[in-house]
């Protein structure tokens, strides 16, 4: 019988050399291995010239860089936005986001098939939870987009599929392979990984401090009308989680962003401004204002006119605000819209 072949990108440079000395090399052969990977960038074994021959037969033989079959890439919106669906090896599917000059070359990926968490505005929460991604399956949607566009990434979002922090450890070890100075690269500060506000992972975040942003989907500012939207909110009340935000913002030096999507009547109330202030005492933070894209949950959005009044409501809180200029909608791109369950069409 013949052995399944290792995939290579996911593994750590240490995962890597002990992979090289299980062949009978020496250390510093995974190291090499690492660089041409991550660095450099190299998909195939026959490109790494500085590999004896024989160690580049036998890694042929036995290991695979690792891939993700795209199944589809639509055509480029006006702004740029593309999206595109992976085939991963056990046929499920994802997608990722390319957003050029936001205001970098911004990527945004999966780290779950599906969500368990069913927020009720967004698609990949109806899709259902079908499995983690490895740490191999993370990092690929960017190599994988870098080579699609031809051209280097520089900022990496997790607000694609899935919850971030219910894959703790694949999301954190993609994290690090991401940011590795002799790997791939990326600043940490260009790294952002938004939940909807798991706390017992927040306290391990605060612990492991990883080298990247934490972005937190608030969206509402009671637990009662947050529960209505976000079932997560029954086990994660607002105060346990602006006190584990707090010390989040004091270990990691970040301030933390908060994700609040405008819904009618819900959200966008003098009064929820007034929250915001009370909520946020202490922690430094940013509120990023996003439009509700349609997703067929019968939520109203809130009009243009009602998102500019509550903006002038937190400035008058002190409260510091930007509006997410939503990209991708037409072409279900834009966030909370991503939903993978369509017939797989090789593309
Ligand atoms: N599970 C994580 C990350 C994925 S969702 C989280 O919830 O934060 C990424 C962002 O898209 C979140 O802020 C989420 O609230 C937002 N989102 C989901 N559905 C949306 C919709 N219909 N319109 C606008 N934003 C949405
Ligand atoms: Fe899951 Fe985030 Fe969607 Fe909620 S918004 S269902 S946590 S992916």
């Amino acid at each position: 019988m013949t052995q399944a072949k290792t995939t290579l990108i996911g593994l750590t440079r240490d995962e890597l050399e002990s992979f090289a000395r299980d062949l009978g090399q020496p250390d510093y052969r995974g190291r090499q291995l690492y660089r041409w990977l991550y660095a450099r960038r190299a998909r195939r074994f026959d490109e790494m010239s500085d590999l004896p021959t024989a160690f580049r037969d036998e890694l042929t033989a036995r290991a695979e860089p690792g891939c993700l079959a795209l199944g589809q890439r639509s055509p480029s919106a006006p702004d740029g936005t593309q999206k595109f669906l992976f085939e991963l090896a056990d046929g499920l599917r994802i997608e990722s986001v390319h957003l050029p000059e936001s205001p970098g070359q911004t990527v945004c990926i999966s780290s779950q098939v599906g969500c368990a968490l069913g927020c009720t505005f967004c698609a990949t929460g109806r899709m259902g939870f079908y499995r983690d991604l490895s740490a191999g399956e993370i990092v690929l949607q960017v190599m994988e987009i870098e080579q699609l566009i031809g051209a280097a990434l520089t900022n990496v979002v997790f607000m694609g599929m899935g919850e971030p922090l219910h894959n703790y450890e694949n999301v954190v070890k993609a994290v690090r392979l991401l940011t590795d100075k002799d790997g791939l690269g990326f600043t940490p500060s260009r790294i952002t990984v938004s939940t909807v506000g798991i706390i017992p992972a927040i306290e391990r975040w605060c612990n492991d401090n990883p080298p990247a942003k934490l972005a937190v989907s608030l969206h509402a500012t009671t637990d009662e009308r947050r529960l209505r939207i976000v079932p997560a909110a029954r086990a994660f009340p607002l105060d346990a989680l602006m006190k584990s935000l707090r010390r989040l913002a004091h270990v990691t030096r970040y301030p933390v962003t908060f994700e609040y999507i405008m819904i009618a009547g819900l959200n966008d109330r003098r009064e929820d401004a007034a929250n915001l202030r009370v909520l946020l005492r202490n922690i430094p933070a940013k509120v990023n204002l996003i439009r509700l894209h349609p997703t067929g949950s019968g939520l109203p959005p809130s009009d243009d006119e009602t998102i500019h009044r509550f903006m002038g409501w937190l400035v008058e809180e002190e409260i510091d605000c930007t509006l997410r200029v939503s990209r991708g909608v037409e072409d279900s791109a834009a966030c909370g819209m991503l939903f993978s369950n369509e017939p797989f069409r090789p593309g």
